[in-house]
């Protein structure tokens, strides 16, 4: 099996995908690509929210000239979503574009698929090939019945064929299904016999909560096989979703650097505190933290100080008041309604810590 680390590296903008790289979060504009104003705007949310790279649709040649301008006003790289059409690639190739989802099965003619390769061949744009069980080939349809796992890898075996012979390999590949086991064996498939990076997701995974679940589920299990160079969590919600759900779930295998962890208790009987909304508004304030520190919030003294000392720093709450800990010493009794701001001090001061070394 190609472990992510075996991948061979891809230069996408001023990130490298596959190899040592670490795994890149990726989200996908909800716009309409040639409304820059909008485009750019929701992309800067992305870029606050930690999103690494972005891509938008290509659907026609405004939204291929638009490219030229987001580029102008954005820090991440840029990707373009292209389906069929080659002139589209050609046009945000020429606009700036750092990387192109195409099928190159798709294009058409082979001069047409020779000078998509050829442009992305000069200025060093990678290629990725988006295979998608909702739209495998009409031969793989027929000869496998309906979408398999098998089938969605031939696909891809055929689309990096056609790159190969042209000598380009400048490629990152996806199989995505809405089917999570589908997606699951497809891409443990393809890390057997494909030497690029992969792109990871589960395509049309649904609302906030569902796709949730259903995509932690399926690339849990593959990223912790080490399978996958680059992520999208696929929500029908607010795209700053997405990339939370994304940093969540590369922090809980320990595969993002410079991110917090929150500890926080499920609550029984014993709590003495207001603990949920304790717990949600230091999520919140942890999500702007660049460090790697741990905190924990625990609702009582029984459980709670031992908790809370394994943590940088942590509250366990007691009748009316919080014990704070940091760095497994108690070092206050804070009110209860003043609990919340005295944590968020004593992170900041943790963050500076870190910050300084
Ligand atoms: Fe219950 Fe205390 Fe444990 Fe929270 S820390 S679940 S309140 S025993």
């Amino acid at each position: 099996m190609y472990h992510r680390q075996d991948t061979r590296p891809v230069r996408v903008g001023n990130l490298t995908i596959g190899g040592n790289n670490e795994v890149i979060m990726q989200s996908m504009c909800t716009t309409k690509t040639a409304d820059v104003q909008a485009t750019v705007a929701e992309i800067h949310r992305l870029e606050e929210a930690g999103c690494q790279l972005v891509r938008v649709t290509v659907n026609n040649q405004e939204a291929a000239a638009a490219i030229k301008e987001i580029k102008k006003q954005i820090h991440i790289p840029l990707v373009a979503d292209i389906h069929f059409d080659y002139r589209l690639a050609l046009a945000a190739i020429e606009n700036g574009i750092d990387k192109v989802r195409i099928n190159p099965g798709n294009i058409g003619r082979r001069e047409k698929v020779e000078a998509v390769v050829k442009a992305c061949k000069e200025r060093g744009i990678p290629i990725r090939i988006g295979v998608n069980a909702g739209s495998l080939e009409n031969h793989l349809l027929e000869k496998y019945g309906y979408p398999t796992a098998e089938a969605m890898v031939e696909s891809a075996l055929f689309h990096i064929g056609i790159l190969e012979e042209l000598d380009f390999h400048d490629i990152i590949v996806s199989l995505k299904a809405s089917d999570v086991p589908m997606a699951i064996a497809a891409y443990t498939k393809a890390a057997e016999v494909i030497p690029y990076p992969l792109h990871l997701g589960i395509t049309e995974s649904g609302t906030l909560f569902a796709g949730t679940v259903k995509s932690s589920a399926g690339l849990g299990v593959l990223l912790n096989q080490g399978i996958g160079s680059t992520i999208r969590i696929s929500l029908s919600a607010d795209p700053v979703e997405e990339i939370k759900v994304a940093r969540e779930l590369l922090k809980t295998f320990g595969l993002i650097a410079n991110a917090p962890t929150l500890v926080s208790c499920p609550t029984c009987g014993r709590l003495d505190i207001d603990l949920f909304s304790v717990a949600n508004e230091v999520e919140a304030y942890l999500e702007k933290v660049k460090v790697p520190i741990k905190v924990s919030v625990l609702g009582c003294a029984v459980n709670g100080p031992g908790e809370a000392r394994e943590a940088d720093i942590g509250i366990a709450g007691a009748r009316g008041e919080g014990m704070l800990f940091r760095y497994g010493e108690m070092i206050r009794k804070v009110p209860e309604h003043e609990l919340v701001n005295e944590l968020k001090k004593e992170i900041d001061v943790i963050v500076a810590e870190y910050e300084r070394t």
